[in-house]
């Protein structure tokens, strides 16, 4: 399982960071238990202009006897693109229509990768909707303004989330759009778990 952590810096300054990467050691969600530090792991990152190993820290809790990996929020869970890239590439699919094809060549990508997002995202958005929805409503008990069709609204609601989020906790803790989307998410944007996360 992971936990997704505000990263503070750039993809670049992270990947410099190498095995010395600080993360937060957070509470187990199993029993809220601080975590224990244990390793880590490789894992690639793709990220305009280029392609790059980073240092995943490891957590375990000895009494549920399950390990955790402590994922930066600019990445979502087993995508190796940044969250910024993926974000970008659905919302102009979804609420300005650009073809995939006109976006692969745009972002220098597989056409297959962005088909395999747009598919995911599609079949999930119903539910990315709902928990955006939530945070937004448990940031500021107003309704959201939703006027978007289709997909689109899954952004239009993001963003108004986000916008909330900065409104009650100032600028510098939430970030860009995207690294608040993985953070509000676990990270499961693009996973197969199609429960409400
Ligand atoms: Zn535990």
């Amino acid at each position: 399982m992971s936990i997704i952590w505000a990263w503070q810096e750039s993809v670049a300054e992270y990947v410099a960071a190498g095995q010395q990467v600080v993360a937060p050691v957070p509470e187990c969600p199993g029993c809220r238990r601080r975590l224990a530090r244990w390793s880590g792991y490789w894992r690639w990152v793709r990220y305009p202009v280029d392609q790059r190993r980073i240092w995943i820290r490891r957590t375990r809790c000895r009494r549920c006897r399950s390990s955790h990996a402590l994922l930066p929020d600019f990445l979502f869970f087993r995508r190796l693109d940044v969250v910024a890239t993926i974000g970008q590439v659905l919302a102009l699919r979804a609420t300005v229509d650009v073809e995939l094809r006109a976006l692969a060549r745009r972002f220098d990508l597989p056409r297959a990768t962005l088909r395999g997002w747009w598919a995911r995202f599609r079949a999930r958005s119903p539910t990315l909707l709902a928990a955006v929805v939530e945070v937004g409503v448990g940031l500021d008990s107003a309704p959201l303004d939703l006027r978007q069709k289709g997909e689109a609204v899954v952004f239009e609601a993001l963003e108004q989330a986000c916008q909330r989020a900065h409104r009650r906790f100032g600028e510098q803790p939430i970030g860009e759009l995207w690294r608040f989307w993985s953070r509000i998410s676990g990270g499961k944007v693009l996973t197969t778990n199609t429960s409400a996360p």
